[in-house]
């Protein structure tokens, strides 16, 4: 039992979180490396929600909102730390929802799903049942996408994703937007969007901003998005690190 009190209360409850799902079988040993790296970003940003990435969270609801087939991508992370946020932005949107594993195995994906049935949530693409492709044929368990989910779709936001995988919906002509909290990372470098924030802050921010875009007209919608440039947000991301905040 971790202490209210404890001065890290917060970041030892989303340790916890990520403990639990490694012992419950749906996160893999990476994923907790990840976490790792992820605290340590964020402990440089002093664990708050930038100006910077309050913009760039602005431009991503106002796109999925105004998005064709807008899917949101999960993992072992994403379902640990924030899934019951993911499943409400996902219905606000609307989104549809898809698993998808850097280290896949059936049992993860089943442990995922039976997750988000008993959270009422039935819809859960890129299953083990579910009709898998390659995105530009590239046949890499890296390139897998639902047929009627990633593989169909025009914008992908992507909670904690790898390079390799970022760069293939790219390159295949998907807009992506990435939540990582390094930014310099290829997610990062490579994504239309990148929110530099921590998904467990950035979800429910989204999920604030997009109850009051809902009722934006198209045009306005389009206004916020007209002048965003993702390498000048991470330019101005990397200025919130401050090394000399003793
Ligand atoms: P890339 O291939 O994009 O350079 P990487 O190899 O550095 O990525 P991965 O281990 O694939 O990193 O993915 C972890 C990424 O997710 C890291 O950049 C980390 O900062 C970020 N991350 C970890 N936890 C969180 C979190 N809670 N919120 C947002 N980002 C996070």
């Amino acid at each position: 039992m971790i202490p209210k009190n404890h001065p890290r209360y917060n970041s030892l409850i989303l340790r916890d979180k990520i403990k639990n799902a490694y012992k419950e079988g749906y996160l893999s040993d990476s994923g907790m490396i990840a976490h790792g790296r992820g605290e340590t970003f964020d402990y440089l940003l002093g664990e708050k929600t930038t100006e910077t990435s309050k913009i760039a969270i602005e431009v991503s609801v106002a796109k999925l909102i105004l998005a064709e087939n807008p899917v949101i991508s999960i993992n072992g992370n994403t379902v640990a730390l924030a899934i019951d946020e993911i499943i409400q932005l996902a219905k606000l949107i609307p989104a549809k929802i898809e698993i998808n594993l850097f280290y896949r195995t059936e049992k993860r994906v089943d442990i995922i799903k039976n997750i988000l049935h008993k959270k009422g949530y039935k819809d859960v693409l890129g299953t083990n049942e579910d009709n898998l492709l390659y995105i530009n044929d590239i046949e890499s368990p890296r390139a897998t996408a639902s047929a009627n989910g990633i593989y169909s779709s025009d914008l992908v936001l992507v909670p904690l994703e790898d390079g390799d995988r970022t760069e293939i919906l790219v390159d295949s002509g998907k807009e992506v937007i990435a939540i990582d909290l390094n930014p310099l990372s290829r997610t990062s470098k490579k994504a239309s969007i990148t929110i530099v924030d921590n998904i467990t802050r950035a979800i429910p921010l989204m999920i604030e901003t997009a109850e009051k875009f809902k009722e934006y007209v198209k045009e306005r919608l389009e206004e916020i998005i007209k002048d965003f440039s993702n390498e000048d947000n991470l330019k101005e991301s990397l200025k919130c690190i401050d090394l000399n905040r003793l």
